[in-house]
C-alpha cells in the first residue's frame, strides 16, 4: 500500500501571518498551527514539523517520541528567544508502517478519516470547550460558536514536556485520511467536509476544494489542509518499516482505551415554527447575548496577556495585545520605565521591541523589562550588540 498526498493551505482574510505549518514527507505526514505573537506562531509550527521531519531522515520512527523531540525543540527556541517566549503549537502527525496508520496528536487540529463515505474523527481536540461538551456542560452545537473555543488545554511547546495522544488505525485501499487545522473545521462543519473530500477523487482537487471552502465561508484564521489516499499498488518505500502483517481491522484506539473513537452526538434539529415576531425577539435576544459573551470573553482574554513595547520613548509593560481595532486599543500601558527605547532598540535581541515581545503574564514582563534594563546599562552607546 502507498499514500498518493496532496496539501493546501490558504493565510485566509483575516489573519496578517500564516502560522500553520504542514509536512509532507512521506511516509510520515503532518499538520501544526501555531500561536504566539510576535511570529511566535509561525515559527513554533515550523520548527515542529522540522524537528519532525529531521528526525525521522535520522532514523527515528516512534511517532510520540518524534513528538516530544519537537516539543522540546519548540520549549527550548522559546526560552533562548524571548521575542518568541511563550509560543506554542498543535501538532497532528500520521506515518504509514506496513498496513497500519500511526498517529500522534496534540492540539486543536484534527486527523479524520473517510471509509466507504463515511467521515470520522480520529482524533480529540484539547481545547476547553471540548471539556466542557465531555462534562455535559455545553451541547457540540454551542461549542462551536463559543468564544474561548480557541483555547487550548494542551499545546506543543509551552513546557519541558507534554502529553502525547497516540493511536493507530488499520488502513485499507480507498481511505482518505484529512489532517487539518481549526481554520477548516471552524469555517465549515463536518457535513460539508464530508461533501467536498467525497466529491473529488483526486486528492490535490479535493484539498484545494476544502481550504476554498473555508475560505469562502469567511476566512477567519489561517486554513491548512493534507490530504492523504491509501492505494494498493506495490510496496511501500517506509525506509523505516517494521513491517507487522495487517491484523483484521482493530480500529482505532488512543493510549488510554481500546474503545473506538466515540460518536460525536448530532445537534438536534429545530421543530416546528415559531410565529414571526417571536422569531425576531428569539433573533434579538440571541444577537444581544453573543455581543455580551464576546465582549467579556474580549476583556477577559486582553487582561490575561501581558507584551512590553515602547510607550512615549520608553520601554513600556503593556496589559492586552499590541494591535488595535476600529480605533480601539487592545492594550493599556501598565508601566512606563526610564529605559529609553532608542537605546534598547539597538540590541540585535529588542530590534523589534516597538512590535512587542510577548510574555506570559506580569512576572515575565517584569523580567523582560528586568533584563533589558540590564542589557542597555552594560552595552556601550552606539555600539551594535555582538
Ligand atoms: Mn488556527
Amino acid at each position: 500500500m502507498r499514500i498518493v498526498a496532496a496539501a493546501a493551505t490558504d493565510i485566509g482574510h483575516v489573519r496578517e501571518l500564516n502560522e500553520d505549518s504542514f509536512l509532507v514527507h512521506d511516509p510520515l505526514f503532518a499538520i501544526a498551527d501555531g500561536m504566539g505573537g510576535h511570529r511566535g506562531g509561525e515559527v513554533a509550527s515550523n520548527l515542529a514539523v522540522e524537528t519532525l521531519q529531521k528526525l525521522f531522515d535520522h532514523g527515528a520512527a516512534d511517532l510520540p517520541a518524534l513528538l516530544q523531540e519537537a516539543n522540546r525543540a519548540v520549549f527550548e527556541k522559546s526560552l533562548r528567544d524571548r521575542r518568541v517566549a511563550g509560543m506554542g503549537t498543535t501538532l497532528t502527525a500520521v506515518l504509514l508502517e506496513g498496513g497500519r496508520l500511526r498517529l500522534g496528536h496534540v492540539g486543536d487540529s484534527r486527523a479524520y478519516l473517510i471509509r466507504d463515505g463515511e467521515l470520522r474523527l480520529l482524533t480529540e481536540d484539547h481545547t476547553l470547550v471540548h471539556e466542557m461538551v465531555a462534562r455535559g456542560e455545553i451541547t457540540e452545537a454551542e461549542a462551536e460558536v463559543h468564544p474561548h473555543r480557541a483555547i487550548l488545554t494542551r499545546a506543543l511547546g509551552v513546557d519541558m514536556s507534554v502529553e502525547v495522544d497516540e493511536g493507530e488505525l488499520v488502513v485499507r485501499p480507498g481511505d482518505r485520511i484529512l489532517l487539518c487545522t481549526d481554520g477548516l473545521t471552524g469555517m465549515i462543519g463536518e457535513p460539508r467536509i464530508r461533501e467536498v473530500l467525497t466529491a473529488s477523487t483526486d486528492p490535490e482537487a479535493a484539498a484545494r476544494a476544502l481550504v476554498g471552502a473555508a475560505v469562502d465561508a469567511g476566512g477567519v484564521d489561517n486554513v491548512t489542509v493534507v490530504v492523504l489516499d491509501l492505494i494498493e499498488d506495490g510496496p511501500t518505500d517506509n525506509p523505516h518499516r517494521e513491517g507487522p502483517t495487517p491484523s483484521p481491522d482493530t480500529g482505532w484506539h488512543d493510549g488510554r482505551s481500546d474503545s473506538p473513537a466515540p460518536e460525536r452526538p448530532k445537534p438536534p434539529r429545530p421543530q416546528g415554527r415559531a410565529l414571526p415576531w417571536k422569531r425576531v425577539a428569539v433573533w434579538i435576544a440571541a444577537a444581544v447575548a453573543v455581543v455580551v459573551v464576546a465582549v467579556v470573553g474580549l476583556r477577559i482574554y486582553l487582561d490575561s496577556q501581558w507584551y512590553v513595547g515602547v510607550s512615549n520613548g520608553h520601554v513600556a509593560i503593556y496589559r492586552g495585545i499590541p494591535a488595535s481595532v476600529a480605533g480601539f486599543d487592545l492594550h493599556r500601558v501598565i508601566v512606563e520605565s526610564t529605559v529609553p527605547a532608542d537605546a534598547a532598540e539597538e540590541l540585535a535581541l529588542y530590534r523589534d521591541l516597538a512590535e512587542g515581545i510577548t510574555a506570559q503574564d506580569r512576572e515575565e514582563a517584569d523580567a523582560i523589562l528586568a533584563q533589558i534594563r540590564q542589557d542597555v546599562s552594560t552595552v556601550p552607546p552606539n555600539e551594535p550588540a555582538p
